[in-house]
């Protein structure tokens, strides 16, 4: 996907603050923190929104839990908690249409959320 902001960032033709690489997937630094911590766990394939997974993209999905677990403890934060999230369409507020996991920590979080 070409006009896709994260597609940019797997191909390498924008540069985001990385924290994570693999094969499967990137985590990036949001650059509008909203909390001390906060990135977004992107998938290297382009999916567009939640409502876009196939049974195809099970793995992928569990792909981006597990690193959100890894950069959760390789921050300091799995004892003391986090919040992952995947806002899907207009409602919830997606603005990227790339599948990202946003991971959240270093404050207390509210519920319900806003
Ligand atoms: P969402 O609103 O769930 O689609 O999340 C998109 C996220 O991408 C927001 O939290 C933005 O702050 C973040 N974002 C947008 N552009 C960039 C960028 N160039 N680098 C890092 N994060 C970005
Ligand atoms: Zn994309």
């Amino acid at each position: 996907m070409s006009d896709c902001l994260f597609c940019k960032m797997v191909s390498g033709d924008i540069t985001p603050d990385i924290l994570h690489s693999d094969e499967h997937v990137m985590a990036i630094r949001d650059i509008n923190p909203q909390a001390p911590f906060h990135a977004l766990v992107i998938p290297r394939q382009h999916i567009a929104t939640v409502n876009d997974l196939t049974p195809q993209d099970a793995e992928i999905v569990g792909r981006m839990y597990l690193a959100a677990r890894t950069l959760a403890q390789a921050n300091g934060f799995a004892e003391d908690g986090y919040r992952t999230v995947m806002n899907c369409n207009r409602l919830a507020g997606q603005t990227v249409y790339h599948l990202h996991l946003h991971v959240l920590a270093g404050r207390a979080m509210h519920w319900p959320p806003g």
